[in-house]
Protein backbone atom coordinates (compact mmCIF):
# COMPACT_ATOMS: atom_id res chain seq x y z
CA UNK A 1 0.00 0.00 0.00
CA UNK A 2 1.32 3.66 -0.89
CA UNK A 3 1.68 5.93 2.32
CA UNK A 4 2.35 9.46 2.59
CA UNK A 5 5.07 9.81 4.87
CA UNK A 6 6.23 13.18 6.20
CA UNK A 7 9.57 13.73 7.47
CA UNK A 8 11.21 16.35 9.45
CA UNK A 9 15.03 16.92 8.91
CA UNK A 10 14.38 15.77 5.57
CA UNK A 11 17.30 17.44 4.06
CA UNK A 12 20.13 16.37 6.52
CA UNK A 13 22.14 13.12 6.58
CA UNK A 14 19.67 10.52 7.30
CA UNK A 15 16.71 12.32 6.38
CA UNK A 16 17.83 12.82 3.11
CA UNK A 17 19.29 9.04 2.61
CA UNK A 18 15.65 8.04 3.98
CA UNK A 19 13.84 10.05 1.27
CA UNK A 20 16.25 8.82 -1.69
CA UNK A 21 15.51 5.39 -0.62
CA UNK A 22 11.32 6.31 -0.15
CA UNK A 23 11.51 8.33 -3.79
CA UNK A 24 13.77 5.49 -5.41
CA UNK A 25 13.01 2.38 -3.92
CA UNK A 26 9.24 2.56 -3.27
CA UNK A 27 6.13 3.53 -4.35
CA UNK A 28 5.68 5.60 -1.49
CA UNK A 29 4.60 10.06 -1.21
CA UNK A 30 6.95 11.91 0.38
CA UNK A 31 6.60 15.95 2.37
CA UNK A 32 10.03 17.32 3.38
CA UNK A 33 9.73 19.47 6.44
CA UNK A 34 12.76 21.06 6.94
CA UNK A 35 14.75 24.17 8.31
CA UNK A 36 17.34 24.51 6.47
CA UNK A 37 19.91 25.27 8.85
CA UNK A 38 23.68 25.14 8.02
CA UNK A 39 22.98 21.48 8.18
CA UNK A 40 20.09 20.93 5.66
CA UNK A 41 21.19 20.78 1.94
CA UNK A 42 18.67 20.67 -0.65
CA UNK A 43 21.73 19.28 -2.93
CA UNK A 44 21.21 16.16 -1.30
CA UNK A 45 17.61 15.76 -2.25
CA UNK A 46 18.72 16.43 -6.31
CA UNK A 47 17.68 12.99 -7.00
CA UNK A 48 14.29 12.84 -5.51
CA UNK A 49 13.08 16.73 -6.30
CA UNK A 50 11.35 15.88 -9.98
CA UNK A 51 9.50 13.56 -9.04
CA UNK A 52 5.62 13.99 -8.62
CA UNK A 53 5.61 11.81 -5.23
CA UNK A 54 7.72 14.61 -3.28
CA UNK A 55 7.00 18.07 -1.56
CA UNK A 56 8.68 20.31 0.15
CA UNK A 57 8.09 22.64 3.25
CA UNK A 58 10.72 25.43 4.41
CA UNK A 59 9.97 25.45 8.14
CA UNK A 60 10.44 25.30 11.93
CA UNK A 61 9.12 22.23 13.82
CA UNK A 62 8.46 24.91 16.04
CA UNK A 63 6.17 26.71 13.79
CA UNK A 64 2.53 25.22 15.48
CA UNK A 65 0.80 26.95 12.54
CA UNK A 66 3.19 25.55 9.79
CA UNK A 67 3.05 22.37 11.10
CA UNK A 68 -0.61 22.54 10.86
CA UNK A 69 -0.86 24.19 7.34
CA UNK A 70 1.74 21.64 6.84
CA UNK A 71 -0.14 18.16 8.07
CA UNK A 72 -3.70 19.91 6.65
CA UNK A 73 -2.57 19.94 3.22
CA UNK A 74 -0.02 16.89 3.17
CA UNK A 75 -2.19 14.35 5.06
CA UNK A 76 0.43 12.00 6.14
CA UNK A 77 -0.33 8.48 6.90
CA UNK A 78 2.99 8.64 9.27
CA UNK A 79 5.35 11.34 10.80
CA UNK A 80 8.83 10.27 10.68
CA UNK A 81 10.95 12.91 12.86
CA UNK A 82 14.85 13.63 12.34
CA UNK A 83 14.95 17.50 12.51
CA UNK A 84 17.22 17.76 15.28
CA UNK A 85 20.74 19.51 16.14
CA UNK A 86 22.71 16.82 15.95
CA UNK A 87 26.12 17.49 16.45
CA UNK A 88 28.04 16.53 19.75
CA UNK A 89 31.01 19.44 19.96
CA UNK A 90 28.40 22.18 18.63
CA UNK A 91 25.91 21.16 21.83
CA UNK A 92 29.04 21.61 24.06
CA UNK A 93 29.44 25.43 22.88
CA UNK A 94 26.22 26.19 22.70
CA UNK A 95 23.30 24.12 23.92
CA UNK A 96 20.51 26.44 23.53
CA UNK A 97 19.21 25.73 20.12
CA UNK A 98 19.59 22.13 20.72
CA UNK A 99 16.67 22.24 23.94
CA UNK A 100 14.63 24.24 21.54
CA UNK A 101 14.65 21.93 18.28
CA UNK A 102 15.25 19.04 20.23
CA UNK A 103 13.44 19.27 23.06
CA UNK A 104 10.53 21.95 22.45
CA UNK A 105 10.69 21.33 18.56
CA UNK A 106 9.76 17.40 19.41
CA UNK A 107 6.83 18.45 21.96
CA UNK A 108 5.56 21.15 19.34
CA UNK A 109 5.69 18.28 16.39
CA UNK A 110 3.73 15.69 18.92
CA UNK A 111 0.65 18.33 20.07
CA UNK A 112 0.50 19.38 15.93
CA UNK A 113 0.25 15.24 15.06
CA UNK A 114 -1.76 14.54 18.06
CA UNK A 115 -4.16 16.99 16.94
CA UNK A 116 -4.51 15.79 13.49
CA UNK A 117 -4.38 12.30 14.45
CA UNK A 118 -7.90 12.64 16.61
CA UNK A 119 -9.01 14.14 14.28
CA UNK A 120 -8.57 11.29 11.36
CA UNK A 121 -11.46 8.99 10.68
CA UNK A 122 -11.19 5.93 13.09
CA UNK A 123 -9.64 3.57 10.12
CA UNK A 124 -7.06 6.08 9.08
CA UNK A 125 -5.81 7.36 12.97
CA UNK A 126 -5.34 3.29 13.76
CA UNK A 127 -3.47 2.96 10.93
CA UNK A 128 -1.11 6.80 11.67
CA UNK A 129 2.18 6.29 13.06
CA UNK A 130 4.31 8.89 14.66
CA UNK A 131 7.94 7.29 14.25
CA UNK A 132 11.08 9.49 16.80
CA UNK A 133 14.09 8.67 15.18
CA UNK A 134 16.96 8.66 18.18
CA UNK A 135 20.47 8.17 19.01
CA UNK A 136 22.41 5.54 21.39
CA UNK A 137 24.12 8.00 22.92
CA UNK A 138 20.91 8.56 25.06
CA UNK A 139 22.15 5.05 26.61
CA UNK A 140 25.48 6.74 28.16
CA UNK A 141 28.73 5.09 28.31
CA UNK A 142 29.99 1.55 28.53
CA UNK A 143 33.74 1.93 29.09
CA UNK A 144 34.92 -0.34 31.17
CA UNK A 145 32.25 -3.17 30.42
CA UNK A 146 31.69 -5.77 27.68
CA UNK A 147 27.87 -4.76 27.72
CA UNK A 148 25.51 -4.11 24.65
CA UNK A 149 22.99 -1.44 24.43
CA UNK A 150 19.83 -3.10 24.90
CA UNK A 151 16.23 -1.24 24.32
CA UNK A 152 15.87 -1.58 27.87
CA UNK A 153 19.03 -0.25 29.03
CA UNK A 154 18.22 2.33 30.93
CA UNK A 155 19.48 6.35 30.12
CA UNK A 156 22.25 8.11 31.00
CA UNK A 157 22.96 10.89 28.20
CA UNK A 158 26.77 12.75 29.21
CA UNK A 159 26.21 15.90 26.58
CA UNK A 160 23.79 18.38 26.03
CA UNK A 161 23.05 16.45 22.58
CA UNK A 162 22.52 13.45 23.88
CA UNK A 163 20.82 14.67 27.17
CA UNK A 164 18.29 16.41 24.62
CA UNK A 165 17.57 13.73 22.15
CA UNK A 166 16.83 11.35 25.53
CA UNK A 167 14.06 14.17 26.55
CA UNK A 168 12.36 13.84 23.15
CA UNK A 169 12.60 10.13 23.45
CA UNK A 170 10.51 10.36 26.91
CA UNK A 171 8.19 13.30 25.33
CA UNK A 172 7.57 10.36 22.66
CA UNK A 173 6.81 7.83 25.15
CA UNK A 174 4.85 9.84 27.05
CA UNK A 175 2.46 11.06 24.57
CA UNK A 176 2.00 6.83 23.33
CA UNK A 177 1.11 6.49 27.49
CA UNK A 178 -0.57 9.17 27.92
CA UNK A 179 -2.68 10.29 24.50
CA UNK A 180 -2.49 6.68 22.57
CA UNK A 181 -0.31 8.31 20.11
CA UNK A 182 0.80 5.34 18.03
CA UNK A 183 4.55 5.83 18.34
CA UNK A 184 7.36 3.94 17.34
CA UNK A 185 11.17 5.07 18.60
CA UNK A 186 14.44 3.78 17.26
CA UNK A 187 18.15 4.04 18.64
CA UNK A 188 20.78 4.03 16.54
CA UNK A 189 24.50 3.61 16.26
CA UNK A 190 26.74 6.64 14.26
CA UNK A 191 26.31 6.56 11.00
CA UNK A 192 28.35 7.21 7.79
CA UNK A 193 28.41 7.51 3.91
CA UNK A 194 27.45 9.57 1.06
CA UNK A 195 25.98 13.50 1.56
CA UNK A 196 27.24 13.49 5.35
CA UNK A 197 28.09 17.27 6.58
CA UNK A 198 31.73 17.75 6.51
CA UNK A 199 32.34 18.33 10.60
CA UNK A 200 31.42 14.93 11.18
CA UNK A 201 34.43 12.25 12.07
CA UNK A 202 34.64 10.15 8.83
CA UNK A 203 34.38 12.92 6.30
CA UNK A 204 36.39 15.95 8.34
CA UNK A 205 39.08 12.97 7.96
CA UNK A 206 38.67 12.25 4.26
CA UNK A 207 38.30 15.98 3.21
CA UNK A 208 40.99 16.90 5.61
CA UNK A 209 43.34 14.61 4.17
CA UNK A 210 42.42 15.67 0.10
CA UNK A 211 43.61 19.04 1.29
CA UNK A 212 46.96 18.31 3.19
CA UNK A 213 45.14 19.09 6.15
CA UNK A 214 45.85 17.46 9.46
CA UNK A 215 43.64 14.81 10.58
CA UNK A 216 42.43 15.80 14.38
CA UNK A 217 42.00 12.95 16.39
CA UNK A 218 40.25 13.16 20.09
CA UNK A 219 42.28 12.10 23.04
CA UNK A 220 44.61 9.03 22.36
CA UNK A 221 41.52 8.16 19.69
CA UNK A 222 40.69 4.53 21.96
CA UNK A 223 36.88 5.86 22.13
CA UNK A 224 34.84 2.93 20.65
CA UNK A 225 32.00 3.14 18.54
CA UNK A 226 29.46 0.93 16.78
CA UNK A 227 29.04 2.44 12.41
CA UNK A 228 26.44 1.60 10.11
CA UNK A 229 26.46 2.59 6.65
CA UNK A 230 23.55 5.35 6.45
CA UNK A 231 21.41 3.64 3.41
CA UNK A 232 21.34 0.35 5.90
CA UNK A 233 19.87 3.15 8.71
CA UNK A 234 17.18 4.54 5.84
CA UNK A 235 15.97 0.72 5.17
CA UNK A 236 15.78 0.02 8.73
CA UNK A 237 13.79 3.07 9.81
CA UNK A 238 11.19 2.51 6.22
CA UNK A 239 11.07 -1.00 7.73
CA UNK A 240 9.88 0.25 11.65
CA UNK A 241 7.52 2.81 9.96
CA UNK A 242 5.67 0.37 7.56
CA UNK A 243 6.23 -2.68 9.85
CA UNK A 244 6.99 -1.77 13.49
CA UNK A 245 4.93 -2.59 16.60
CA UNK A 246 3.31 0.37 17.73
CA UNK A 247 4.82 1.59 21.09
CA UNK A 248 8.02 -0.20 20.77
CA UNK A 249 11.36 0.52 20.56
CA UNK A 250 14.10 -1.09 18.44
CA UNK A 251 17.76 -0.21 18.47
CA UNK A 252 19.49 -0.55 15.25
CA UNK A 253 23.24 -0.83 14.57
CA UNK A 254 25.82 -2.55 12.46
CA UNK A 255 27.58 -4.64 15.32
CA UNK A 256 30.83 -2.94 14.09
CA UNK A 257 32.71 -1.42 16.92
CA UNK A 258 35.81 0.33 16.09
CA UNK A 259 38.21 2.45 17.91
CA UNK A 260 38.19 5.75 16.54
CA UNK A 261 41.78 5.69 15.62
CA UNK A 262 41.16 2.50 13.70
CA UNK A 263 38.76 3.98 11.74
CA UNK A 264 41.22 7.15 10.99
CA UNK A 265 43.70 4.64 9.98
CA UNK A 266 41.33 2.56 7.59
CA UNK A 267 40.27 5.66 5.88
CA UNK A 268 44.19 6.64 5.40
CA UNK A 269 44.94 3.00 4.05
CA UNK A 270 41.31 3.36 1.46
CA UNK A 271 42.65 7.17 0.57
CA UNK A 272 46.10 5.76 -0.53
CA UNK A 273 44.51 2.82 -2.96
CA UNK A 274 41.82 5.31 -4.40
CA UNK A 275 43.65 8.97 -4.17
CA UNK A 276 47.49 8.39 -4.60
CA UNK A 277 47.90 11.53 -6.06
CA UNK A 278 48.45 13.31 -2.49
CA UNK A 279 48.59 17.11 -2.05
CA UNK A 280 51.80 18.96 -2.13
CA UNK A 281 54.19 17.91 0.98
CA UNK A 282 52.37 14.80 1.83
CA UNK A 283 53.74 11.45 1.79
CA UNK A 284 51.68 9.48 3.25
CA UNK A 285 47.54 10.49 4.44
CA UNK A 286 49.12 8.26 8.15
CA UNK A 287 51.32 11.60 8.54
CA UNK A 288 48.69 13.64 8.73
CA UNK A 289 47.24 12.16 12.11
CA UNK A 290 47.13 14.45 15.25
CA UNK A 291 45.94 13.70 18.66
CA UNK A 292 44.30 17.18 20.15
CA UNK A 293 42.67 17.65 23.23
CA UNK A 294 39.58 15.25 24.14
CA UNK A 295 36.18 16.67 24.00
CA UNK A 296 34.71 17.10 27.61
CA UNK A 297 32.72 14.43 28.93
CA UNK A 298 33.27 12.36 26.02
CA UNK A 299 31.90 8.91 26.58
CA UNK A 300 34.54 6.16 25.93
CA UNK A 301 32.38 3.32 24.29
CA UNK A 302 28.94 2.77 22.78
CA UNK A 303 27.88 -0.89 21.59
CA UNK A 304 24.54 -1.73 19.89
CA UNK A 305 22.77 -4.70 20.19
CA UNK A 306 20.19 -4.65 17.60
CA UNK A 307 18.94 -8.01 17.66
CA UNK A 308 15.49 -7.15 18.23
CA UNK A 309 15.23 -5.77 14.51
CA UNK A 310 16.76 -8.35 13.41
CA UNK A 311 14.60 -10.73 14.74
CA UNK A 312 10.74 -9.37 14.51
CA UNK A 313 11.72 -7.15 10.76
CA UNK A 314 14.06 -9.43 9.54
CA UNK A 315 16.52 -6.61 8.83
CA UNK A 316 20.30 -6.66 8.78
CA UNK A 317 22.99 -4.36 7.73
CA UNK A 318 24.46 -5.17 3.81
CA UNK A 319 27.19 -3.25 4.19
CA UNK A 320 30.23 -4.62 6.05
CA UNK A 321 32.37 -1.46 7.67
CA UNK A 322 34.80 -2.26 4.76
CA UNK A 323 32.71 -2.18 2.04
CA UNK A 324 30.61 0.34 3.39
CA UNK A 325 33.66 2.97 3.87
CA UNK A 326 35.22 1.79 0.37
CA UNK A 327 31.90 3.00 -1.16
CA UNK A 328 32.11 6.29 1.49
CA UNK A 329 35.55 7.51 0.35
CA UNK A 330 34.75 6.77 -3.47
CA UNK A 331 31.60 8.55 -3.22
CA UNK A 332 33.38 11.84 -1.72
CA UNK A 333 35.88 11.37 -4.28
CA UNK A 334 33.45 11.53 -7.09
CA UNK A 335 31.30 14.18 -5.86
CA UNK A 336 33.70 16.83 -4.98
CA UNK A 337 30.89 19.66 -6.54
CA UNK A 338 29.23 18.89 -3.35
CA UNK A 339 31.07 18.76 -0.39
CA UNK A 340 33.12 22.12 -2.53
CA UNK A 341 30.06 24.10 -2.06
CA UNK A 342 28.99 22.61 1.34
CA UNK A 343 32.55 24.01 2.38
CA UNK A 344 32.48 27.18 0.33
CA UNK A 345 29.18 27.87 1.64
CA UNK A 346 27.52 28.10 -1.69
CA UNK A 347 25.04 25.33 -0.66
CA UNK A 348 23.29 27.73 1.02
CA UNK A 349 22.44 29.83 -2.03
CA UNK A 350 20.32 27.03 -3.23
CA UNK A 351 18.26 27.09 0.11
CA UNK A 352 17.85 30.90 -0.42
CA UNK A 353 16.59 30.31 -3.74
CA UNK A 354 14.26 27.85 -2.61
CA UNK A 355 12.89 30.06 0.30
CA UNK A 356 11.93 33.05 -2.21
CA UNK A 357 10.01 30.56 -4.43
CA UNK A 358 7.85 29.34 -1.55
P1 LIG B 1 21.66 16.43 10.41
O1 LIG B 1 22.21 17.44 11.36
O2 LIG B 1 22.47 16.03 9.24
O3 LIG B 1 20.25 16.94 9.84
C1 LIG B 1 19.29 17.56 10.65
C2 LIG B 1 18.24 18.18 9.72
O4 LIG B 1 17.24 18.79 10.56
C3 LIG B 1 18.79 19.29 8.82
O5 LIG B 1 18.28 19.14 7.51
C4 LIG B 1 18.28 20.57 9.47
O6 LIG B 1 18.08 21.62 8.53
C5 LIG B 1 16.96 20.10 10.08
N1 LIG B 1 16.54 20.92 11.22
C6 LIG B 1 17.29 21.30 12.29
N2 LIG B 1 16.54 22.06 13.12
C7 LIG B 1 15.31 22.14 12.59
C8 LIG B 1 14.10 22.77 12.98
N3 LIG B 1 14.03 23.48 14.11
N4 LIG B 1 13.00 22.64 12.19
C9 LIG B 1 13.06 21.92 11.04
N5 LIG B 1 14.19 21.32 10.59
C10 LIG B 1 15.29 21.42 11.38
O7 LIG B 1 21.27 15.17 11.31
P2 LIG B 1 21.38 13.63 10.95
O8 LIG B 1 22.74 13.17 11.21
O9 LIG B 1 20.75 13.40 9.63
O10 LIG B 1 20.43 13.02 12.09
C11 LIG B 1 19.03 12.91 11.89
C12 LIG B 1 18.41 12.36 13.16
O11 LIG B 1 18.97 11.09 13.44
C13 LIG B 1 18.64 13.22 14.39
O12 LIG B 1 17.47 13.23 15.15
C14 LIG B 1 19.77 12.53 15.11
O13 LIG B 1 19.67 12.74 16.50
C15 LIG B 1 19.50 11.08 14.76
N6 LIG B 1 20.69 10.20 14.73
C16 LIG B 1 21.81 10.57 14.05
C17 LIG B 1 22.90 9.69 13.99
C18 LIG B 1 24.15 10.01 13.21
O14 LIG B 1 25.12 9.27 13.28
N7 LIG B 1 24.17 11.07 12.41
C19 LIG B 1 22.82 8.47 14.65
C20 LIG B 1 21.65 8.13 15.32
C21 LIG B 1 20.59 9.00 15.34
Amino acid sequence: MSERILITGGAGFIGSAVVRHLIGQTPHEVAVLDKLTYAGNLESLSSAVDSPRYRFYQMDICDVSALEKAFAEFRPTAAMHLAAESHVDRSIDGPADFIQTNIVGTYTLLEASRRYWSGLPEDEASAFRFHHISTDEVYGDLEGTDALFTETTPYAPSSPYSASKASSDHLVRAWHRTYGLPVLVTNCSNNYGPYHFPEKLIPHMILNALSGKSMPVYGDGSQVRDWLYVEDHARALVEVVTRGRVGETYNIGGHIEKRNIDVVELLCGLLEELAPAKPAGVDAYRNLITFVKDRPGHDRRYAIDATKIERELGWFPQETFESGLRKTVTWYLENRGWWERVLSGEYRLARLGHAEEN
